[in-house]
């Protein structure tokens, strides 16, 4: 099958390449001229695991490509996906839709043909129908379907995600039941493969799907949340939060994911994706309070983690040298939107701590958004130099693998701040460091 991929980020390019992985004919449209360049040469302008082989295996073989002329991309697809941003609005965290529609006003100009027009970005209920409600003013005469078709992978394992995904949820216009069923045999497809190892593809109307994604991720950010609440709490009473957390977790009706307690969610979706489901709910007069309270807590996680680390420096942090392991809002990606690290340097910079940082990928995209007094190292011994303490943001496998010796010979002080929990209490405590992690009184 012929598609058209609007949209070259981390959702497009990964579904992009994993579908010309399928062996469909994939072009992608984007708009942004230093991505494009990179792409058409074969370079990733993000950082995603095992991406780089898909896209150029892919691009040898012919079948996937890249430009950005909407119109010449889509003038003989049968399916066009939309997966540009949607980042919050400025000023009030409404989902900011300029870019989706945007590309549906350029599809419809272009469009002659009957073609699917499926929305992959996440977006709020209603939006596929505004969406179908513009192209059809545009362009009266076309004939054209609208499905909805979020997306679930995770940065850091896209490709995986994509590739093996625990379900795939399609909405359709089931108002119309015959054109539907169409399209849905069109989605069916696309996905082919992914029957082959019996993924099930969840077929629901427009809104289920568009609010299925919001109520996916606003559930993971609240399971966060809620763990790190109880860290807080085990912290108070001398309890284990991962001995808690297991024994949740095995209970099926919980599982074990997303029960690792941190500094907070970020990232691209979870604090945004939040933030819209929370202005949705209040927009059609049922608000959701534990949405709410999911977001507040993990503001005032932010600041509390700065605070702890401001605690565990004395009281103060004023002229002393801090290394920061890692900036990203997880490993494996160089993505620092909503990082909880933005927040977090900032108010120690503004307590007049010198930082130190190191992170193995995110330094390039943290460059223009961390105060400009941050410096920058080229690997994890120049960060420890001089360091009165050390700071654990990120668990990427690089710190995980740090012997407490090595912290020890090459910092200056002997706090280590393990916001992760990445390392065990006992054998840091035994060489002599003075080790703080989240959630674990018994053992720190
Ligand atoms: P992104 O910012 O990385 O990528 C969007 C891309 O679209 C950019 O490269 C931009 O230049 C391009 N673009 C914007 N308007 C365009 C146009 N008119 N024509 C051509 N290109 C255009 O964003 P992303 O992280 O890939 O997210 C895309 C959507 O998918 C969002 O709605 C997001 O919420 C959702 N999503 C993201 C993730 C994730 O982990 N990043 C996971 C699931 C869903």
């Amino acid at each position: 099958m012929r598609i058209a991929m609007i949209g070259g980020g981390y959702v497009g390019l990964v579904s992009a390449a994993c579908f010309s992985e399928f062996g469909h004919e994939v072009h992608v449209v984007e708009n942004n001229p230093q991505r494009l360049y990179a792409l058409q040469n074969g370079e990733i302008p993000i950082y995603e695991p095992g991406l780089d082989t898909l896209v150029n295996t892919n691009m040898r073989a012919g079948r996937l490509s890249f430009g950005n002329n909407i119109a010449a991309a889509i003038s003989d697809v049968q399916a066009v996906f939309i997966a540009v941003g949607t980042p919050p609005r400025n000023g009030d965290g409404h989902a900011d839709l300029q870019y989706v529609y945007k590309a549906a006003d350029e599809i419809a100009q272009s469009l002659t043909d009957y073609t699917v027009i499926i929305t992959k970005s996440t977006v709020p209920l209603g939006t596929s129908r505004k969406i179908a409600e513009r192209i059809r003013q545009k362009n009266p005469k076309l004939d054209f379907d609208i499905a909805s078709n979020p997306e679930f992978l995770r940065e850091g394992n896209a490709i995986g995600d994509f590739m093996r995904p625990d379900r795939i949820i399609v909405g359709t216009d089931t108002a119309q039941p015959e054109r539907s069923q169409n399209v849905q045999a069109i989605l069916r497809t696309i996905y082919r493969p992914l029957s082959l190892i019996e993924v099930p593809i969840l077929f629901t109307n427009l809104e289920s799907a568009e609010l299925t994604k919001y109520a996916s991720n606003s559930f993971l950010a609240m399971k966060i949340s809620f763990i790190n609440e109880m860290a807080d709490l085990c912290d108070k009473v001398g309890a284990n939060v991962h001995d808690v957390a297991r024994g949740m977790g095995l209970d099926k009706r919980i599982g074990q994911k997303f029960l690792h307690p941190g500094p907070g969610f970020g990232g691209s979706c979870f604090p945004k994706d939040t933030m819209a489901l929370m202005h949705i709910a209040e927009e059609h007069q049922a608000p959701s309070r534990l949405v709410e309270a999911t977001i507040k807590v993990n503001e005032t996680r932010k600041t509390n983690m700065a605070s702890r680390i401001i605690a565990h420096c004395g009281g103060s942090v004023k002229n002393k040298t801090l290394a920061i392991l890692g900036l990203t809002f997880k490993p494996e990606t160089d993505d620092m939107r909503d990082a909880p690290s933005l927040s977090i340097l900032q108010r120690l910079d503004d307590e007049g701590a010198h930082i130190q940082a190191f992170d193995p990928v995110g330094m390039e995209t943290a460059r223009p958004l961390l105060p400009h007094t941050v410096r920058y190292c080229s690997n994890v011994t120049e960060a420890l130099t001089q360091a009165d303490a050390v700071v654990i943001l990120t668990e990427w496998n690089e710190f995980r693998a740090l012997p407490p010796e090595f912290l020890k010979t090459h910092m200056r002080g002997k706090i280590i701040i393990d916001l992760r929990n990445i390392f065990d209490p006992k054998t840091m405590i035994e060489v002599g460091l003075q080790y703080y992690s989240v959630g674990r009184a018994d053992l720190s």
